[in-house]
């Protein structure tokens, strides 16, 4: 039609030299209910996938039909046009040739296959997933509905601000939920996990030094309690990062972080904190701690991994926290598992707000200070303006449909739960930490609870004897998930159970934990060597159960069945014992089948 493409060669994108026309082009596309992307002043450009036919071609060949310009039939070029992907980037390889890509050709099998899959799975479907720091709770499929209407999930991210008017409202009623739950002034929903709002938020912080003549603030303050991410995020924004110590009980240690502080007066960017920290505790000198931090010119961090502890009772914006992230996928009923997709919105007390990220694209209102656009301070953390958008109505949905009496209520029933399991665990498996016992009154713990199992290995025979990880396969053979393993404490087990799960499923996991005490028992009382009983050998399969030869010192249904419960309804793991370390330190391909990798 007379114009040029700006490149020679393309896979699925062209951009086209539209000149003068560009205007008048994309105005008829969009009366026609189309978006080009304006690259330019004078140039537009398109994407086309598998899902474009023919009669689509005809259409935008329509708008670029400028007086005189003639409109081309596709019939009549297609044998004539030369391929765009150039001929040494063509595959010639085969590909995808694993039988699973050819094997499922209908629906049924291929929802057998989906069936069989998850059968393997031991999800939040069959068991509570008591994973601490994870807050693995309810995603309520009222909650989840949404996200399928076309509505959500058919909207480019780029679509122009007057095609999206209900996103920016779901956007701007979101980041007014949030703000009120965490006691900030402004936030941005841009980063696609927490790990990202942790380090969209650093970037807030050293830009406000910078933007006071004192980009030589450079060191970061960190618990040694602390997530492995707040150390990669200060490192990620060019900070140092100093550890400070924990006292006995786990707390910071104030004496310490004191003299750090002064120490590093001069050049203090900031420190960041967990509230209620990782080891699942409320600290009571939070507020000092934070007074102390802003004395020395430094900015406050509250990682906000843990605000299922918080929303409701109490807000790190106002108890002195001045940045914080969310993690949408654990508080707010995002799911969570499997990577993704997450959203870590990062929140900012007032004098922070200039600092949120950017966004080239922006052209969102951002009455809540969400950042502006080019020029701005912090620019763009993720690709998308609005980050992972289409997940946000779950959380949504969440503070919607539970209101603020809701939500507070989640909370107390949360640490309510966390504090009943390590109250009837403390004969079998104490907990590690607690807040200070007072008036007669044992310590409690936050919404989760550390059980200390580092003692078993010397009352059951040494290093070879019972650990963590044995009590977390054997749980499997219990039906339940794993608690978290071996973080923040290595041999110990952190118990989440949120307010999703009933006191039956409390109890049902409580029972299991007592059960496995009193076989750990039976090891410290010799009647089972040390290497050889149900949870050194756990999981059990049903292959090795059902095998002809069984030559193990319990019987077989002590293996399958160890609470009669089990025996209506059993969740059979599909694979015994792995060596988890090894596997992660030697990756190998587990694509069947091996002979044609190994010659390759
Ligand atoms: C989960 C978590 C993070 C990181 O969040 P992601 O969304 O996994 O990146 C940071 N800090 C704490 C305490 C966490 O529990």
């Amino acid at each position: 039609m007379g114009y040029a493409l700006s490149h020679n060669t393309a896979f699925d994108t062209v951009s086209v030299n539209t000149g003068f026309a560009t205007k008048n082009i994309v105005a008829r596309a969009i009366a026609e209910r189309a978006n080009l992307r304006f690259c330019s002043e004078d140039s537009l450009s398109i994407s086309l996938d598998e899902t474009t036919t023919r009669d689509d071609i005809a259409q935008l060949w329509s708008f670029f039909a400028e007086s005189g310009r003639l409109v081309p039939q596709v019939a009549a070029l297609e044998a004539g046009v030369a391929p765009l992907l150039p001929a040494a980037l063509l595959r010639t390889s085969s590909f995808l040739t694993h039988p699973v890509f050819n094997t499922h050709h209908s629906e049924t099998s291929m929802l057998r296959y989906i069936r069989r899959l998850s059968d393997f799975d031991l999800a939040l479907d069959r068991s509570m997933i008591p994973l601490g720091s994870c807050t693995m709770k309810l995603n309520a499929t009222s909650e989840m509905i949404p996200i399928t209407w076309p509505e959500f999930a058919h909207i480019h991210p780029f679509a122009p601000a007057s095609q999206r008017a209900g996103y920016t409202e779901l956007d701007e009623q979101l980041r007014a939920w949030l703000c009120q739950a965490t006691g900030y002034a402004g936030i941005s929903l841009q980063p696609n996990a927490g790990s990202q709002g942790e380090y969209a938020g650093m970037l807030a912080i050293r830009a406000f030094h910078a933007s006071r003549g004192e980009s030589r603030r450079n060191i970061c303050l960190i618990p040694s309690s602390a997530h492995g991410t707040n150390p990669a995020s200060a490192t990620m924004v060019g900070m140092k990062v100093v550890v400070t110590a924990c006292d006995a009980q786990g707390n910071v240690d104030m004496a310490d972080l004191k003299a750090k502080c002064e120490q590093h007066s001069a050049n203090l960017a900031a420190i960041m904190i967990t509230y209620p920290s990782t080891h699942g505790v409320f600290e009571t000198s939070v507020k000092e701690l934070c007074a102390l931090v802003h004395n020395h010119g430094g900015r406050v961090y509250v990682d906000g991994a843990n605000m299922n502890a918080l929303v409701g009772l109490a807000a790190p914006g106002e108890f002195g926290g001045d940045v914080s992230h969310l993690n949408l996928h654990k508080t707010f009923c995002i799911p969570h598992g499997g990577g993704g997709p997450g959203v870590g919105p990062v929140c900012v007390v007032a004098d922070l707000v200039p600092f949120l990220p950017g966004h080239a694209a922006s052209s969102l209102p951002l009455p809540l200070g969400q950042g502006g656009g080019e020029g701005h301070a912090v620019s763009a953390v993720s690709a998308a303006p609005l980050g992972n958008a289409a997940v946000l109505p779950i959380s949504w949905m969440y503070c919607r449909m539970m209101g603020a009496d809701g939500l507070k209520a989640a909370t107390e029933v949360a640490i309510l739960s966390a504090n009943y399991i390590s109250a009837r665990l403390a004969s079998h498996f104490p907990t590690l930490y607690t807040s200070v016992p007072q008036d007669g009154k044992p310590g409690r713990v936050a919404h989760e609870c550390i059980l200390d199992l580092r003692p078993l290995k010397d009352t059951t025979g040494g290093a070879l004897g019972i650990s963590a990880e044995d009590v977390t396969k054997r749980l499997m053979d219990y039906g339940f998930h794993a608690p978290t393993l071996s973080f923040p404490v290595p041999g110990t087990l952190m118990v989440e159970p949120t307010e999703s799960e009933s006191l039956d499923e409390l109890d049902r996991f409580i029972n299991a934990m007592i059960a496995i005490r009193a076989e750990i028992a039976r090891v410290e009382r010799g009647e089972w060597p040390r290497d050889n009983n149900p949870l050194k050998n756990a999981p059990h399969t049903a292959a090795a159960l059902l095998a002809e030869a069984w030559d193990r010192p319990y019987p077989r249904e002590i293996a399958a069945f160890p609470v009669a419960s089990l025996k209506q309804s059993k969740y059979w793991p599909p694979v015994g014992r792995i060596d988890n370390v090894y596997g992660d330190r030697n990756l190998f391909c587990s694509c069947v089948p091996v002979q044609p990798y190994i010659d390759h």
